[in-house]
């Protein structure tokens, strides 16, 4: 396929599950792509595919305009990133970061690059590696727009949509982290709803269909807490914490009750009820986050 003849090599570092995925994208649209995993012999299907396999990162790095890199989080960034023979392959290069870490680490190696010549965009991917390439994957970055438009056609191959959030370096990770917050918190609850379901008698695939009914409540919701949290209004409207409060409670009960570790739902319960000690029992759960961001 030629329809990227005018796009500018790539090289991506990094070949996990997701870095293999970006990669193999790149290669799917036409674009020469070079590729390097600090343990050898992940390549294999990219290189027979047309990628060029580079011996080491300053190698890879100096075959492309563009470096994706996508390891575990920034102390591995760093570890490939961070040595001499490298800084200096990407001196004039664009580091396109699409590995997950915190806002503080973004800001830092956003610093780090700036101070050697390196152009810097930070970015998180939302989606699993199997998206990517398909409409389904969902990509946030943030760092200079000039930069961002620049190479917003070779993002764009990765499939999906694309946002640019901010030209603050740390935004893209800072909604990775609340979205990750949401959703492993979601996931905790549903393996301990499980375990709890199972001590009574009730497997997994049998609550799947309720449990998918609980999920899609949410999505709703997001958006009417969101007005409230927003404009502080945290009305409590047909469920308010007062009342939400025992439902927890009999979570706590029945999981204690068969010896179920309920430290989760002892957490949110023990939430909830420093909403109603502060005196906001009438008002829905949502109050939580006001409560939380005043420490
Ligand atoms: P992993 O998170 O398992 O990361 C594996 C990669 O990190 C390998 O290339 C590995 O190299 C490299 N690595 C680890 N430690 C070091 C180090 N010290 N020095 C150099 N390289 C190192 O794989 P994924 O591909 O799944 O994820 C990559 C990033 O993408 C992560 O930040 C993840 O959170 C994010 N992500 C992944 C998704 C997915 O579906 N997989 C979904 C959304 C985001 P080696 O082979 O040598 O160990």
């Amino acid at each position: 396929m030629s329809m990227s003849v005018n796009l500018p090599a790539v090289t991506v570092l990094g070949l996990g599950p997701m870095g293999r995925s970006l990669a193999g994208a790149f290669l799917r649209a036409g674009l020469r792509t070079t590729v390097w995993n600090r343990t050898p012999g992940k390549d294999g299907e990219l290189t027979e595919r047309g990628a060029a396999g580079a011996e080491s990162a300053e190698e890879a790095v100096a075959a492309g305009e563009v470096v994706v890199v996508c390891v575990v989080n920034y102390d591995a960034c760093d570890a490939v990133l961070r040595r001499d023979e490298v800084a200096r392959a990407l001196k004039g290069r664009t580091v396109v970061n699409l590995t997950a870490d915190t806002p503080s680490r973004a800001r830092d190696t956003a610093r780090w690059a700036a101070a050697h010549g390196i152009g810097y965009l930070d970015g998180a991917i939302m989606t699993p590696a199997p998206s990517i390439g398909t409409p389904e994957a969902v990509f946030l970055h943030s760092g200079p727009r000039d930069l961002y438009e620049t190479y917003r056609p070779v993002l764009d191959v990765l499939g999906g949509t694309h946002t640019h959030l901010s030209e603050e370096i740390g935004r893209a990770a800072a909604y990775d982290i609340a979205l990750l917050d949401i959703f492993w918190t979601a996931m905790a609850g549903y393996a301990h709803a499980v375990a709890i379901a199972r001590a009574e008698g009730v497997t997994a695939r049998e609550l799947a269909p309720f449990a998918q009914g609980i999920g899609a409540i949410l999505p709703p919701l997001f958006e009417e807490f969101a007005r409230d949290a927003d404009s502080g209004t945290y009305s409590g409207g047909i469920n308010p914490v007062s009342s939400a409060v025992s439902t927890m409670a009999h979570v706590v009960e029945v999981s204690e009750s068969h010896g179920i570790d309920a430290g989760v739902m002892r957490a949110v319960e023990g939430m909830a009820r420093r909403v109603i000690g502060l005196g906001h029992g009438t008002d829905g759960i949502i109050r939580v986050a006001e409560m939380l961001g005043r420490h």
